[in-house]
């Protein structure tokens, strides 16, 4: 690809990623070929499909996912744009899953909006808002306010669709006013201003059908005053919306009586259709140069363009377009009075409106066909996910549970046994020691069972008015002292007189935790330290409690309070410890976190609120 075609492509994709996956550029070949699609979108409709599909069977052949899947979402774009939203439907389905499954959040929800545009395509608008407001929340949660502007611009084209026009308006209102000074391109804005201008217009019209002269005026005022500016429409960039715009402010400009305006705005729409090499923006500067020449009281001319105009937007399916022209022709021709011809113009724009009708039935079926087996599907996978995944969380737990307890239970098994020989041969002293190896072992076992009982959730008990933080650290300590007498460690404590809510008996159990982590992560260190702090906030403590071990690596802080994630050696740690412990924090309304402290090791805080009367 060279470089102008590239740059001028990567303008067309949106400014802002969130995700950073999807920042990744496509393999060169796949690129090239969207390119080209993307660039005969206009021109040969027909050639754009074919590219588009061609890109995706190159994207088949590799192996790393994310190819196939935004090759997937970018042909989608393309079909659509050329006019066929089945096609671009039936991408859509199948790049959701994989996008879903690459944590790419951002594009799997434009898929989810561009499958409730197909809809609003093919005039299926309840299921069309379904999916655009399942579109927005998405990007209300990705806190991407452009994209929730898209969204709000396709919901009031479907609730047009579903004739509410006002309801229609007001989201095209809201729209705008989604972006600041910041956000969203120059397109985008145009996109959204010419669809506020258009509904406006089309209300304008409605009033004025009902014969609301006057109200019809002044929404068409509104529309001229939402149209973007006009000279910002270059026809020589990349502007997928540009002819659209010219589109509607010739309508509005015609509408309000503006006829200076109106014919500017027609000679860029020629000029952009010229440039694109375009039948459809061709075939539409033909329409409205014939309803120009119609409010000229020219009924001769007009008769020609629209001819034109026909015959430009002949082929495609579901243009709307190509009825009205051919309507205004068979109008023209009665009123000139060649009835024949008239007669035959409004048989020809009858069996256009039924072979496009029909088209856009069988459209909305496909779609609905397809969604529906895809939501099965997807619900069927979601369930056989969750269920694999529970299954696998059971049974790393069993094998967790079975080294944890074997291990203690063989030895003390095998203790006792050689305890029974040492009676029967009379050697006490020796029976004695085993009996107290017997006993440290099966309180072990003790504390596990008592873990496991405490998982997933454990009731805090009741919640004591205040626990005095020192007294709290020196029970914890207290637990841990034989192995910090093998062990030795250097305890620092830097605690004030403070009392705290909670239970005593979890919190000391959470504290003892985090220190025997820290004294496990020590362990071999040359240094061994641990800093106990505590420092009192408005309405909370916190406490810090640092080693001097070599920290958390990023890798083990994103999944380290998730249950069952240990990085011990088997049989050391069950990974329950972390994920437990915050559960108790936060059932007494406090919380632990996880970091490290820039001068090296860990650093977990735990906050309580203060206890009341400090
Ligand atoms: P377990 O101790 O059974 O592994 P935890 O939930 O208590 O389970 O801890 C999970 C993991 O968090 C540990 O395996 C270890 O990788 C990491 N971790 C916990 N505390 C520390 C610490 N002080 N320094 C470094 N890593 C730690």
């Amino acid at each position: 690809m060279n470089t102008q075609s590239a740059a001028a492509f990567l303008e067309d994709r949106p400014t802002l990623w969130p995700n950073r996956a999807a920042e990744k550029v496509l393999p060169a070949e796949v690129d090239e070929c969207l390119f080209s699609a993307h660039q005969c979108t206009f021109s040969a409709r027909e050639q754009a499909v074919l590219q588009a599909d061609q890109a995706v069977t190159l994207a088949r052949g590799f192996t790393e996912p994310s190819v196939l899947a935004r090759t997937l979402y970018q042909a989608a774009t393309i079909m659509r744009r050329a006019r066929r939203p089945d096609r671009a439907f039936v991408l859509c389905l199948e790049a959701q899953p994989l996008l879903e499954r690459l944590d790419e959040r951002w594009r799997a929800s434009c898929v989810v909006l561009l499958r409730g545009d197909c809809y609003v395509d093919v005039g299926e608008h309840e299921r069309a808002l379904e999916l655009i407001n399942e579109a927005a929340e998405r990007f209300v949660n990705l806190d991407d306010r452009a994209q929730l502007g898209r969204c709000t611009t396709a919901m009031a084209k479907a609730y047009m669709l579903g004739g509410d026009l006002r309801k229609a308006v007001d989201h095209a209102v809201k729209s705008l006013a989604l972006l600041d000074d910041h956000t969203g391109s120059l397109p985008l804005r145009h996109q959204l201003k010419n669809n506020e201008a258009y509904l406006r217009f089309m209300l304008g019209r409605q009033l004025a059908e009902a014969g609301h002269g006057p109200l019809a005026q002044d929404e068409y005022a509104r529309a001229v005053q939402a149209l973007p500016d006009l000279n910002q429409i270059d026809a020589q960039r990349w502007d997928t919306n540009g002819a659209g715009v010219l589109d509607t402010a010739i309508a509005v400009y015609i509408a309000a009586g503006d006829l200076a305006r109106a014919q500017d705005a027609m000679k860029r729409l020629a000029g952009w259709a010229r440039r694109w090499n375009s039948p459809v923006e061709k075939g539409l500067a033909w329409l409205r140069l014939a309803d120009f020449r119609v409010m000229q009281g020219a009924p001769h001319q007009a008769i020609a363009c629209a001819r034109r105009a026909a015959g430009y937007l002949d082929t495609l399916p579901l243009e709307a377009n190509r009825v009205t022209a051919q309507l205004l022709l068979a109008r023209l021709l009665e009123e000139t009075g060649d009835l024949k011809a008239a007669y035959e113009a409004h048989c020809e724009a009858s069996e256009v409106e039924a072979r496009q009708q029909k088209e856009s039935i069988a459209m909305r079926a496909e779609l609905l066909t397809l969604d529906l087996e895809a939501e099965q599907e997807l619900r069927k996978t979601a369930q056989t996910l969750a269920y694999a995944q529970r299954l696998s969380n059971v049974g790393h737990m069993v094998a967790s549970i079975n080294h944890e307890l074997n291990q203690p239970m063989s030895s003390i098994k095998m203790l006792a046994e050689t305890t029974i020989e040492l009676l029967n041969m009379g050697d006490r002293q020796e029976a004695l020691a085993n009996i107290e190896l017997m006993h440290r072992l099966s309180s072990r076992l003790v504390d596990l069972t008592s873990k496991l009982a405490a998982f997933p959730a454990q009731s805090v008990g009741q919640q004591q008015p205040r626990v005095n933080v020192k007294h709290a650290v020196s029970e914890a300590l207290a637990i841990l002292r034989s192995r910090l007498a093998r062990t030795p460690c250097e305890i620092v404590q830097d605690l004030a007189e403070v009392d705290v809510q909670a239970t005593e008996g979890q919190l000391v159990r959470v504290l003892a935790n985090l220190l025997n982590n820290a004294l496990d992560a020590m362990e071999g260190g040359d240094k061994r330290q641990i800093v106990i702090a505590a420092s009192v906030e408005p309405q909370q403590l916190v406490l810090r409690l640092s080693d001097s071990g070599p920290g958390i690596p990023d890798s083990v802080r994103e999944r380290l309070f998730q249950p069952f994630f240990s990085t011990k050696a088997a049989g050391q740690g069950l990974g329950l410890g972390l994920a437990l412990s915050r559960d108790v924090m936060r059932e007494m309304n406090g919380d632990l976190t996880a970091g490290n402290d820039p001068h090296g090791g860990a650093v977990f805080c735990v906050t309580l609120p203060l206890a009341e009367n400090q």
